[in-house]
């Protein structure tokens, strides 16, 4: 597949990234399945049979257990390492840790940056992860312990590079001035399902400041190329039936699928968004590696935005 650089490194993605956080087929850990880790584990692996070279990961995604099954791909098939890029992110924390009343929270301190990181490593079954991120703003954010500890981190040669996740622009920016290091990626939500990033600032932040958007959810949860689903691990969004019908009608003349034609609308823009997909269907993930050869004309990218803001453009 393509690749692309992140942000001003010299560090390489996959034009498509693999989110892991459906890989182990469910939130929770006492749910977990011999079954459902097959069914993750064969996901990983055919990702990497298509190319994708970037995954993303978060220390709390079915807490730690998506991690721990992409550890034991590595190990079995330790070749890999050297051709992929690892991301996985830090800062949420659960309801009843460490303490049994403590609040479902977010935490920037150093001590919890470095230990979530330590956490991860082993996890990986890696010695560095590529792109450290944090998962969503803490409003108790002190920029000079997270730059403190990003230092500490790159240092001791557990972490390459460093981005953040769900932020406002003025939240990087503070961010930023505190760290010697670039900030490289910034991720967040962007789909035909939901435009805000467009409008807010996020994505122009993107362009002044070189941050490679990374983009979760780029297919809504599933409804931009499934139209059928409706609830559970599904859509987060309401499409209209306009729309529905307008990347119907792209997809039939240009020969390829709903999915493609929607992540093909977020490669279009000049930031150079990396959709991170979620699909852990072997078929759908090889399918959507064809969004790239999509170079999809104004006219079609105008009438995709028209038909997903129900209303004109002023
Ligand atoms: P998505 O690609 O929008 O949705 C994937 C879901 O859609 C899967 O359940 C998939 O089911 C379903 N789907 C239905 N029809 C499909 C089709 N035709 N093609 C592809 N998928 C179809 O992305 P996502 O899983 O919501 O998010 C992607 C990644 O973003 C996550 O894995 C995670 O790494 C990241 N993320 C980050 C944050 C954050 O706060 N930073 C938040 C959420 C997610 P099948 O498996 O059956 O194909």
């Amino acid at each position: 597949m393509e690749t692309v650089s992140l942000g001003t490194s010299q560090l390489q993605t996959s034009r498509l990234a693999y989110g892991c956080w459906r890989i182990a087929g469910t939130w929770n850990p006492s749910e977990v399945t011999p079954e459902k880790e097959d069914i993750g584990r064969r996901a990983i692996i055919a990702a990497l049979e298509a190319g994708y070279t970037h995954f993303d990961h978060a220390d709390i995604y079915c807490r730690g257990h998506c991690e721990t099954l992409f550890g034991q791909v590595i190990k079995a098939n330790p070749s890999v390492r050297e051709e992929i890029l690892i991301a996985t992110k830090c800062g949420i924390r659960f309801a009843g840790e460490p303490w049994s009343d403590s609040p479902h929270r977010y935490d920037f301190s150093a001590e919890h940056i470095i230990a979530s990181c330590e956490g991860s490593l082993k996890r990986l079954h890696v010695e560095t992860i590529d792109l450290f991120q944090l998962h969503r703003p803490d409003f108790l954010m002190n920029p000079e312990e997270v730059a403190d500890a990003f230092n500490q981190l790159m240092r001791s040669g557990k972490v390459r590079e460093f981005g953040v996740s769900n932020f406002r622009p003025s939240q990087i920016a503070a961010l930023q001035k505190a760290c010697p290091m670039p900030l490289l990626a910034h991720q967040f939500e962007l789909s035909l399902a939901k435009l805000d990033a467009l409008t807010d600032g996020i994505l122009d932040q993107c362009l002044t400041s070189k941050l490679s958007p990374l983009v979760w959810s780029p297919l809504g949860g599933g409804v931009l190329g499934s139209p059928e689903i409706s609830s559970g691990q599904g859509p987060r969004h309401p499409v209209s039936a306009h729309l529905q019908e307008t990347i119907s009608a792209i997809a039939d003349a240009r020969g390829v699928s709903r999915a493609v034609i929607a992540l093909a609308w977020l490669l279009k823009h000049p930031s150079r968004i990396v959709p991170i997909i979620g699909s852990t269907d072997p078929k759908r993930i090889a399918e959507l590696t064809r969004a790239p050869e999509i170079d999809l004309t104004r006219d079609e990218w105008y009438r995709l935005l028209l038909a997903a803001r129900g209303e004109k453009l002023p």
